[in-house]
């Protein structure tokens, strides 16, 4: 278990968790601290944008680099993912293995 940053700022994968795949499942079910705060409780969160199959926090990608790596910090991004059996992570692990599969 981690209880702080790494020497990047950035919160290192615990041993146990899964990779976050960008599948957006969890900013479409329940926004974070900064989805409420920007956008009231409504889900799935304004904020989340969906780029090439992946999804990404908008706030974050907008934000100057100071900014987008303090809310990183705050936001526990690349921390890994903390409902890893959720069907949308499936679904981006299913079309992982399908591209590697047919040499992409
Ligand atoms: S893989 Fe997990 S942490 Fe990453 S966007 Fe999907 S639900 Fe969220
Ligand atoms: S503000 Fe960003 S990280 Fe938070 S729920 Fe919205 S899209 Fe996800």
């Amino acid at each position: 278990m981690h209880d702080h940053p790494d020497k990047d700022g950035f919160w290192p994968l615990d041993q146990d968790a899964s990779p976050c795949v960008g599948s957006g499942y969890c900013c479409k079910k329940a926004p974070c601290p900064l989805g409420v705060q920007l956008h009231g409780p409504i889900a799935p969160c304004p904020s989340l944008v969906e780029k090439d199959g992946r999804h990404w926090c908008g706030e974050i990608l907008r934000a100057p680099p100071e900014e987008a790596a303090r809310l990183r910090q705050d936001l526990y991004v690349g921390a890994g993912c903390c409902s890893p059996m959720n069907s949308d992570r499936q679904r981006v692990l299913l079309q992982i293995a399908k591209l590697s599969k047919n040499g992409f």
